[in-house]
Formats: structure tokens, sequence, C-alpha cells
């Protein structure tokens, strides 16, 4: 039945007259507060969603040099039968004790699970002592491929006869040296660093994946790593790149650098990414003028040791000379002020520099390596590792095969031999580098308008050849896709924090160096003394004459 229309007018009357007693007895400061806290929301909200594209782990790494092989995941079946795929001659290596069965068995489940069950490649696992029956039976059970089992010759798990090699140890362990009083982690660091590639069940391949106990990787990935390396000129593939601990590798650049000039070797454009040349203003005249016969300037070497230094050091001395030359008349205090901080000053120290070059310590985590076989078993690299295994330091000091290995590399490699497998989501003990899944352009325009594709996994979808890889429902939510993203069906375990979002300067040189137009070329002084400060002087005399 039809309401009466004076009847809802009055409804509507009693409803405002609530309203207006509400407001009234409301107390002025609640609605501050509430519209205060709405604002608040919306600019913090705001400044997440400006800040968070600016984390390195949301942009866009790919570069000319080097860029991902496939972003997201691809489909395998049809990448496998595709007459142009050829498996390549690798296996993965992993150096195990027995005891370590359980995490050798977890680092096993996740490689098949999220790679081997579809390409099938053979494990080789190495041990200074015989592998026990349950330990090659229990992997023999795991995995889809041949597994080879191999035992360490004597020479390759030794460091010295030398009567004061306890004595070493001990002192290293007494200076808090991480494993430098433990004989085996020595031998373990000197059989990476000059044998691995040697043992007879390796050399026989063309490339390798090192893998080791306990291990994890998080994404899928439905490409083979060592045809696309190959079919892209790649030579050796990391996950993470970090500085390494000074004190266990106190000498290790300096005998480098002696190895070098020993043998006039001309460095590949890899030294780059691993050391500073401080020759970084030329401070040569120009005509005729060599680096070494000019020591006018050598002062000044000294004082720049980082690009950042350059126009402050330069501006200093034009200020001084500015003084100097016009004393008795107007006297610059700034100018007056460098005379003395430079006349009390002292050179700076750097560690790890010798001969203008510092090593900056960085190094490619070695226990994740995809790489050609061929770049350590050479008569270059051979030749290092036994000079450096001639100068002790794999026990008199606690050198680790990852600084070895990158150093040893830069010997002939370039920058452009040189991939980051930034789709490979991989941690070891506390560090981890997990990548954004991949969403292509016209998914993530549909991601908008669809709740339901907000985690995207990236097509194509997950197909297990054996029933001990099927995921459930649950293991099928993947992480969000973003269109900057590489990897496929990531799902990242928020316990570590991101690699990429740390600081991490070793990190931000091979982003640098891999954005050059040509990383390859020769480092070359970034800038002339004599251009340099003519343009600060120039600027120094307007400002004096603007005062
Ligand atoms: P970290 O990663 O630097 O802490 O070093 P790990 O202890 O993980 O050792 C690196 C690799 O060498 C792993 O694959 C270990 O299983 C292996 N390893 C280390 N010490 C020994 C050892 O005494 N004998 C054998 N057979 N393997 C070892
Ligand atoms: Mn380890």
């Amino acid at each position: 039945m039809k309401q009466p229309r004076t009847r809802r007018l009055i409804d509507i009357r009693t409803i405002l007259e609530n309203v207006s007693f509400f407001l009234e007895d409301l107390n002025p400061i609640y609605p501050i507060v509430i519209i205060t806290l709405i604002v608040t929301v919306c600019f913090l909200l705001n400044s997440i969603a400006t800040e968070l594209p600016k984390l390195n782990s949301r942009k866009d790494w790919n570069t000319k040099t080097d860029s991902t092989f496939h972003n997201g995941c691809i489909d395998t079946q049809q990448y496998l039968l595709d007459p142009e795929y050829i498996k390549q001659n690798a296996t993965f290596v992993m150096l195990a004790r027995n005891k370590e069965l359980q995490d050798v068995i977890s680092t096993l489940e996740s490689i098949e699970s999220h790679f081997n069950q579809w390409f099938h490649y053979p494990y080789t696992f190495l041990n200074d002592e015989p592998f026990t029956e349950e330990f090659m039976n229990e992997i023999r059970n795991l995995v889809s491929s041949n597994v080879s089992f191999g035992q360490l010759s004597p020479e390759a798990w030794h460091l010295t006869d030398s009567y004061s090699l306890k004595q070493n140890l001990d002192l290293q362990g007494d200076r808090d040296i991480l494993y430098g009083d433990i004989p085996s982690y020595h031998k373990m660091c000197r059989f990476y660093s000059g044998f691995f590639f040697r043992h007879e069940l390796v050399s026989q391949y063309e490339w390798y994946w090192r893998i080791e106990p306990e291990v994890e990787f998080h994404c899928d990935l439905t490409y083979d790593p060592f045809l696309e390396m190959n079919r892209s000129g790649k030579k050796y593939g990391f996950t993470v790149i970090i500085p390494e601990l000074p004190n266990t590798i106190p000498t290790l650049f300096r005998k480098t650098l002696s190895f070098i000039k020993q043998n006039n070797i001309t460095v590949g454009s890899l030294w780059k990414l691993f050391t500073m040349d401080h020759y970084l203003v030329d401070t040569t005249t120009g005509v005729g003028g060599g680096r070494e016969q000019n020591n006018t300037f050598e002062i000044i070497d000294k004082w720049i040791n980082y690009p950042g230094e350059i126009t402050e050091v330069i501006q200093r001395e034009v200020e001084i000379e500015h003084l100097m030359s016009n004393l008795g008349s107007s006297i610059s205090k700034s100018g007056l002020k460098n005379l003395i901080d430079r006349a009390k000053g002292q050179i700076p120290l750097v560690t790890n520099q010798y001969d203008q070059l510092e090593y900056n310590l960085c190094h490619f985590w070695s226990n994740f390596e995809i790489a050609r076989v061929d770049i350590f078993n050479n008569d270059l690299y051979l030749k290092y590792f036994e000079y450096l295994d001639q100068q002790n330091g794999f026990w008199e000091e606690r050198w680790g095969d990852a600084p070895v290995h990158s150093l040893g590399l830069s010997l002939a490699l370039n920058v452009s031999d040189i991939h980051y497998f930034r789709d490979i989501g991989y941690r070891h003990s506390s560090l981890q580098h997990c990548p954004k899944n991949y969403i292509s352009e016209k998914s993530s325009i549909f991601n908008l308008f669809s709740l339901a594709a907000m985690t995207s996994g990236s097509e194509p979808q997950y197909i297990a050849t054996d029933e001990r890889w099927q995921r459930s429902r649950k293991q099928k939510k993947y992480d969000k896709g973003y269109i900057t993203g590489t990897g496929c069906r990531c799902r990242c375990p928020n316990d570590y924090r991101e690699l990429e979002d740390s600081p991490a300067y070793c990190q931000n040189m091979w982003l640098d160096l891999t954005k050059e137009e040509n990383p390859d070329k020769p480092r070359e002084p970034l800038v002339a003394y004599t251009v340099a400060k003519s343009i600060i002087k120039e600027n120094f005399i307007r400002t004096m004459s603007n005062n």
C-alpha cells in the first residue's frame, strides 16, 4: 500500500532533526581528527605508490650488454620440441660431505621441481672421502637424470707440508677471520679455486652449474640456461655480487697484480667491475705527456681516489692558488682554510690499493655459478692459480674461491661475457635474491580491472612431469606480476631482505657498467685536469666577484 505523502515528509524532517542534534552534540575535535586521519592515510598511500617503483627490484635492468633471456614463463614442452633446441653438454656440480645428505636432498628437491624435471641434466657429486652407499642411493632415487660420484685426488685436497700450517690457522682463528682456523674450509676454497674444473668427471663437460647443500630456488626456470648462454655468447652467469671480507684476503690483490705484471697481461674489461683505477684525472699536459713521465700532479692523483672527489679536490687547488696570488689584497676565507687543511692533511690511506689500482672487494658469489668449464680450464687461469698456490695464500691467509674466481676471470673476460641471472630466485644461508614475477603489458591492464588476476605467475601454466612435484592449489598461488618483472611463478619468502633493494655498491657497479654504451672499451681517465680546472676556476672567479 502506498504511504501518504505527509507521512513521508515528517519522516525526512525527523531524520534531519536527529542529524542536526547529533552534529550539535558532536565534539568539534572529532571531525578534525577524522579528516586529518583520512588525509594522512591518502598521503601515506600516495608516498608508497611513488616510492615503491623507485626500488631497484622494481626497475628494468635490461641493457644492450646484458638482459634476461626470457621474461616470465615460457612453454617448456614447446621449447624442448623446437627443432632448434639442442641439449647442452652440461652438468650440475656439488662438493659435499656424507653427513650433509639431508641438506643435499633439500637442494635437489628444489632444483628438480623448479627446473630439472623438464631438462634432466646430469649431476656430478665430489667428495674428499668416498660417498656412502646410502648417500648415493638416496640421490639416485630422487633425481630425474644420471648421477656420477667422484673422489678428489690427494693433491686437490691439500694445503702444505709446512710445519707452520697449524700456527697460521690458529692465528687466523685468534683474529676472528671467518672459517680462518678450519683446515677443511681452506682446502675447500683451494679446491674450488683451482681443481674442480680439472676433475675428470667435470672436465668432460662444456658447461657446469654449481650448487650447494641447503640452497633454495624460488621460481621456475622454464628455459635451458646453458643453451641460452651458448646462443648469446655468454660465458659466466651469476645471481649475487657482494664485497669480500677484507681480512680474509690481505694480499690477494697485490699478488694478482704481480702476476699480471710478470706475465705482461692485458686484462679484460671485467677488470673494471672489480677495481678502481685511481688514474681518474688525466694530469698529462697533452703533447707527448705520458702517465709515467709527468709527476707534476702526482699529489693530486693521490688525493683523488673516487670520482666524487674530483671536483672537491680541484676546487680546493683553485682556491689555494687564488689565495696565493692575491696575498695582500682580498684574501678568500675558503682558500685560507683549504691551505691550512692541506698543510695538516695526510694522503688518504687506501687498503688494497697498489700502483694506482684498488680492489673494491666485489666478487660473484661462487656458491651459484652457471658457466663454461673452459673459462677456468685454460692455460692462463691455471697459471694464475699455480702462482697463487705458490704464494701460500690458501693457508697463510684464507683466500676464498669467490674472489679468486672473479679476479682470475677478469684477467681474460669482458663485461659482456657475463650474465646476471636476475630471473633465478636463489637463497643460500642468509642472502637471498628473489625476482618480481613478469607480467605482460596486456595482462597488466587487465589486472587493474580484475581482482582475480592480481596474483600472477605469468602464463603458461605449471605442468609437473612427476607426481612428487605436483603442486596443491595453495602452492600454485604465485607472487604478483610486474611489467618490469623477470621471474616465472616465483614465490618469494619474506624472511630475508631482497638483495637488489639492499645498499650494495657491487651491484651498482655492475648496473653502471652494463648501462654504458660500450662497457668493453678500456678504462680512460674521467676528465682532463686542465679542462676541469679551467671550468672550476671560471665559476670560482664569478662567485668571488659577485660577493
Ligand atoms: P660457505 O657456503 O662458504 O659457508 O661454505 P660451505 O660450508 O657451504 O662449503 C661450500 C661447499 O663445499 C659446500 O658444497 C660444502 O658441502 C662443501 N664442503 C665444505 N667443506 C667440505 C669438506 O670438508 N668436505 C667435502 N666433501 N665438502 C665440503
Ligand atoms: Mn654454503
